[in-house]
């Protein structure tokens, strides 16, 4: 095959059941598409039959490649790997679970042929969602663009085509910690928008856990912001200023004989609690700056790839024991 137009990324973990049904979908869409595409299934160390469904794809369909992780290494790191080795020349990355149609991504290059580097895909509406989901996501992306320069809009996800000006730079970002949203907003260019409905889950369990969902929400707020390193001197203004009040308070109930051993010790006691707690909490978001500062010194490589089929561009990162499955 030529170098293909497009590269359609697709994270795989566990996804067994989806596999089958997203490639027939896919496949329809890539006929039908104005030029080549490859389809790019990363497995991010699945443990059921994913890697095999991928080996047969691969097998009868040369437009399917894919790269197997030595282990999880989490959705948005299978997504980096996807950039890394895409060769389109518009790359569109989506979910393995059918959540994002397929029939889409002509919407999306209708959009790139207008000339956007960037289009995202906007859900309509969560109602497929539980209210925690929609609460928690609606007061992270308000704390998010609270604390950032950078503006997320709001009910996106992954789900995009980006041109391969824009994957040429979130390539060249050596970062591991990869809230791709986030930087896929923060290289600029012209970005827009398609608007769908999201469909439920094809088949299977839901594979981000709270756990997951939790780390990714930090990752996001570190990564595009150094505003809660602030925090504790702004913390540290505020408790000043109380303790100020508070020295005039006892100088006046020691003169004026107010004063009582009982509300002494109360007040000791609280204002213990309430600094500990500041300074530790302050201490504790030191050390997600520390923490990430150190992953990124010690260089390691952001994946590691037991397997890859129908890939050549190999990054460096790469040590696969299959040489012989990375020709087409
Ligand atoms: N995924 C992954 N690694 C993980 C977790 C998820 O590659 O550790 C993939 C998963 O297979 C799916 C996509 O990421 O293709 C989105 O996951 P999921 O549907 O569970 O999450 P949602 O975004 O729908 O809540
Ligand atoms: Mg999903």
């Amino acid at each position: 095959m030529n170098q293909p137009i497009y590269s359609i990324i697709i994270p795989v973990y566990n996804e067994q059941e989806n596999l089958l049904e997203m490639y027939k979908r896919l496949s329809i869409v890539m006929e039908q598409l104005d030029g080549d595409a490859e389809l790019i299934l990363i497995d991010d160390g699945s443990r059921d039959r994913s890697l095999s469904m991928m080996r047969e794809f691969h097998e009868s369909d040369p437009r399917v490649r894919y790269l197997s992780f030595a282990r999880n290494f989490g959705h948005q790191i299978a997504v980096t790997a996807g950039l890394n080795h895409a060769q389109g020349r518009a790359i569109i990355v989506m979910d393995a679970d059918l959540q994002d149609p397929p029939e889409l991504i002509f919407r999306m290059i209708n959009k790139w042929h207008q000339g956007y580097e960037v289009v995202y895909a906007q859900r309509t509406s969560r109602k497929q969602e539980n209210w925690f989901k929609r609460f928690t996501a609606y007061i992270f992306y308000r704390i998010l663009q609270l604390l950032s320069d950078v503006n997320i809009p709001p009910d996106t996800g992954d789900f995009c085509l980006m041109d391969r000006q824009v994957v040429n730079v979130l390539n060249a970002m050596p970062e591991r910690n990869r809230y791709i949203r986030g930087l896929r907003a923060w290289v600029g260019f012209r970005q827009t928008s398609v608007l769908f409905e999201r469909d439920p889950r094809f088949a299977g369990e839901v594979k981000y856990t709270f756990h997951k969902s939790w780390v990714l929400a930090i990752n996001g707020i570190i990564s595009l912001s150094q505003v809660p390193l602030r925090l504790a001197t702004y913390l540290g203004l505020a408790s000043a200023v109380i303790a100020l009040l508070m020295i005039c308070l006892v100088l006046y109930w020691r003169l004026s004989s107010l004063a009582s051993p009982l509300i002494g010790y109360t007040l000791i006691t609280i204002a213990l609690f309430f600094l500990g707690s500041v300074q530790l909490f302050c201490i504790g978001i030191l050390g997600e700056y520390i923490g990430r500062i150190y992953e990124e010194v010690k260089g390691r490589p952001i994946y590691t790839v037991k397997e890859v089929g129908g890939l050549s561009a190999l990054s460096q990162t790469d040590n696969s024991r299959h040489p012989n499955k990375m020709s087409l």
